[in-house]
């Protein structure tokens, strides 16, 4: 069970370098995240606790989990991700045991930075509703807390968390001591949709008529996701085509493509 909801990466891949548009949050996780594991004595000896943990809240696809990667890459930390859905939905009865784990899996693997995604699921405002999954719930939420309450003397183990929900978090987890931390994570803006498509398009045969400015003025809605999946649907459309070289039409098509499912998709859920 823990090897299926908890995924264990010694060696993630992602750098600060393939992380576009966010740079302000990019330097706040390195100040708050990354400068306790590297430099603990800076903390030391102004005499301040570094945060206990940090939330990462915005819409899907604009790079939490990248960030959250990226200071494990590089701290040289093992990085360890567990995400409240799954810890929710399908091990029902185990979730406060799955949170212990996570914690005692994380000290055997120092330094680590835990992420936790989704943390909604295990930390929403509380609801009326009586379903059996609720106290569950609770209680997974209730481990959550200890955990981090009893984390005085934490080591080389940071905690990041996630979510795009931030309005239904149960603010008991907002305390000092927890996730004393908020870093919004906002879709990008032009400039960062542009650095975006510069990052995703680095190993690709790009034709010079592609225009990287413009393709972020077309694209406002965009995440950084979906940049990501337009730039390998634009691939895609070169394949199809025989040709070798990515044009700006191919990058057009894609866009329009990936848009309209997102309208679908969005109709769907509705
Ligand atoms: P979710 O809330 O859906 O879990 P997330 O914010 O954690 O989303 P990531 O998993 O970090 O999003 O991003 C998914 C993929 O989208 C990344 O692997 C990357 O390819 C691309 N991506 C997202 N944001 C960025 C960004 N700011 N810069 C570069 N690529 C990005």
């Amino acid at each position: 069970v823990r090897a299926r909801v908890m995924q264990v990466e010694h060696d993630p891949d992602v750098t600060y370098q393939n992380i576009g548009g966010i740079d302000e949050q990019v330097e706040e996780v390195r100040e708050t995240v990354e400068m306790p594991l590297t430099n603990p004595d800076r903390f030391d000896a102004v005499g301040i606790d570094p945060p206990s943990g940090v939330l990462l809240y915005g819409p899907p696809g604009t790079g939490k989990t990248m960030l959250a990667k990226a200071v494990a890459n590089q701290t040289d930390a093992t990085f360890i991700k567990m995400a409240g859905s799954e810890l929710v939905h399908k091990f029902i009865g185990e979730g406060a045991k799955l949170v212990r784990d996570l914690f005692e899996l994380s000290r055997q693997h120092e330094p680590a930075v835990i992420f936790i995604d989704e943390i909604d699921a295990i930390a929403s405002k509380r609801t009326d509703s009586k379903t059996s999954g609720d106290a569950e719930v609770q209680r997974t939420m209730m481990q959550l807390l200890s955990e981090m309450d009893g984390f005085d003397d934490r080591g080389q183990i940071s905690i990041i968390a996630a979510t795009n929900r931030f309005d239904m978090l149960d603010r008991a987890i907002l305390r000092p001591g927890r996730f004393d931390r908020l870093i919004e994570v906002p879709k990008p803006e032009q400039e960062g949709r542009e650095a975006i498509f510069q990052i995703h398009t680095r190993s690709m045969n790009v034709d010079d008529d592609v225009d990287f400015e413009q393709l972020a003025t077309d694209t406002g809605s965009a995440s950084g996701a979906d940049i990501k999946a337009i730039c390998t649907e634009a691939g895609m459309f070169a394949i199809r085509d025989d040709r070798d070289t990515v044009r700006r039409e191919d990058f057009d098509n894609a866009w329009e493509k990936i848009n309209d499912e997102e309208s679908e998709n969005n109709e769907i859920s509705r």
